[in-house]
């Protein structure tokens, strides 16, 4: 986003997506793999038969080599890996290529162009289709590098641990990393969503996305990485040297014990975001108290149809089948903007964010948010876990009182709303009087009560969730949840998983925390160091900042344990 000099050397600020503060030599990744001519011809000798057949061996080996990576990782590395193998096997793309063999064109600018031409639907589509773009892409130079009979891009090879920087990681490229080779990631594209950030939270990594001029940075340069303040500092002084020096001297976190709770006691109950089944099965094995949210659309990206009633029913079941006797928040389809769905998406829309997403599908399409409640009320009723239904981009009192009376209708006893558009926050007693409870969408809320579009990364600082102005209305929505008659109110957005903004939002009264299953052990160890009303002491000065930067200072300023646990 910026750079500047300090007494040390170049400062780069990006977006820290990966707590941690290193020091090590940079590594960039190699060039990427060239172009080949447009339209080249078969080589000399070849026939469409014998290029054909090449190009599918071509594309097997990468297919194999990837699912033998993907033997050999585990967790989210390896699901990224099945998928890119997956893609490189996808009939869809070799047809395409197939065809313009066919026409007489090689193997390498076949693939080439066919894959070019599937990305770009991808991107237009954008938001998170946008970033499986870079997936296709990441197949297509592997196939060609083996066409060509060079090695594939990928992480550069050390003698010594170091800090890898990149343009853009490949899925396939994050999902392959090392955690004792590689200290830090620093990129200059990217997003708080992309892959080498959910890949980097999920290691453990310190990273720092969205940092501009790493082009600078050449092999060798030795560089500070604060992937909690998205800071990288080129030849590093004594106080960076003294900061890394700490962090390799952290308390390690305890894991979570399974209860969250303040230093005296006040239980506030500590959930997970899930995405589908497994991430719910790795949620409950963290301690995850249950889960806070489900994103449904998540189980069905891509899909070009409505999933049927036994699909959407066996989805759900694995959910709560993880979580017996436990607390499980089923959010409805929130279809659009960054997550489109194709049966429920109008891609044409000029302005996704504002359009028509989120519960608001229901009028644009209705019928199908009926039938995912029965399909949920279905799974419920198999299950012994204790299921709350609620629905995104809630607006008005009707729509709440609209979504509790389907929710009736289809079994469903606990109704509740996100809040995530700021007239519902503002409006907060009258939304929240219809529905039994309320979770806030501090992501959302962040990106339309800032007016900053959460995905671009040169508007980050305005898309903080430590915005006094986010605090003020996430005190609004829990004072009108308490004049509605006590309705609970949580927070799922990415705010409720980081420690320090979690002690702030239980003192402004947030009920329970729903997060990914990372946090639950940093955000309960620095929740367990505070009492409740210390808790509202801080809520009170971050209120009172004058910007988010200098609410989250004052506030960590308090938290020493956030500096003895490396957060
Ligand atoms: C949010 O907006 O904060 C939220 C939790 O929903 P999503 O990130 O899926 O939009
Ligand atoms: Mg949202």
């Amino acid at each position: 986003m910026m750079s500047t000099h300090h007494p040390s050397g170049t400062v780069l600020r990006g977006v820290g997506v990966g707590a941690g503060r290193v020091i090590g030599p940079v590594r960039r990744m190699p060039h990427p793999i060239t172009a080949p001519e447009e339209g080249a011809p078969l080589p000399a000798g070849a026939t469409v038969e014998s290029e054909t057949e090449r190009l599918g061996a071509a594309a097997q080996a990468v297919a194999a080599n990837l699912r033998a990576r993907a033997a050999s990782a585990s967790g989210d590395a390896a699901a990224v890996l099945k998928a890119t193998a997956l893609m490189a096997g996808d009939k869809t793309l070799l047809k395409a290529a197939g065809k313009l063999v066919a026409t007489g064109t090689s193997a390498e600018s076949a693939i080439w162009e066919a894959a070019e031409a599937v990305a770009l639907q991808l991107e237009a589509l954008g938001g998170y289709m946008a970033e499986r773009a870079t997936d296709v892409l990441d197949v297509r130079a592997r196939i060609v590098a083996e066409l060509r009979g060079i090695p594939a891009p990928g992480i550069p090879e050390a003698d010594e641990p170091f800090v890898l920087c990149a343009e853009d990681l490949a899925p396939a490229d994050t999902a392959a990393l090392d955690p004792a080779r590689v200290l830090a990631l620093v990129t200059s594209a990217g997003g708080p969503q992309s892959h080498t950030a959910i890949i980097a939270r999920s290691m453990g990594l310190p990273a720092v996305v969205a940092a501009p001029e790493t082009a600078g940075l050449t092999d060798g340069t030795q560089v500070f990485v604060d992937g909690s303040a998205g800071v990288v500092i080129a030849d590093p002084g004594p106080e960076e040297e003294a900061a890394a020096a700490a962090y390799a001297q952290r308390t390690p976190l305890p894991a979570f014990g399974g209860m969250g709770a303040t230093a005296d006691g006040h239980r506030v109950p500590l959930l997970a975001n899930v995405g589908g089944g497994a991430d719910a099965r790795a949620a409950a094995e963290a301690g995850a108290e249950g889960v806070g949210l489900l994103r449904t659309e998540f189980c069905f990206l891509g899909r070009e149809k409505e999933p049927g009633h036994e699909l959407q029913v066996s989805a759900y079941r694995e959910v709560f089948d993880a979580f017996p006797g436990q607390k499980v928040v089923v959010r409805t389809l929130d279809a659009g903007a960054d997550k489109p769905l194709p049966f429920l998406t109008d891609s044409t829309e000029p302005n996704p964010a504002l359009g028509v997403r989120g519960y608001r599908t229901d009028v644009s399409v209705p019928g199908v948010l009926a039938r995912q409640l029965a399909a949920i009320a279905e799974a419920a009723g198999a299950s012994t876990a204790e299921v709350w239904v609620m629905a995104p981009m809630v607006s008005t009192p009707a729509e709440a009182a609209d979504f509790a009376a389907l929710c009736a209708a289809a079994g469903l006893r606990t109704p509740g709303v996100m809040v995530e558009v700021p007239s519902a926050a503002v409006l907060a007693r009258s939304v929240l009087a219809n529905v039994r409870f309320a979770s806030i969408g501090t992501n959302d809320l962040t990106q339309y009560v800032m007016a900053a579009d959460r995905q671009l990364a040169p508007l980050a600082a305005l898309n903080d969730p430590w915005q006094p102005a986010v605090l003020h209305l996430v005190r609004h929505t829990v004072e009108g949840g308490v004049q509605a008659g006590g309705v609970p109110v949580g927070v799922c957005g990415e705010a409720a998983a980081d420690p320090a903004l979690a002690v702030v939002l239980v003192g402004l009264g947030v009920a329970t925390l729903s997060m990914n299953r990372r946090a639950l052990s940093p955000v309960s160890a620095v929740l367990s160091t505070v009492t409740l009303e210390r808790a509202r002491e801080l809520a009170a000065l971050a209120l009172d900042a004058p910007s988010a930067a200098e609410a989250r200072k004052r506030v960590r300023a308090e938290l020493p344990d956030l500096e003895r646990f490396g957060l």
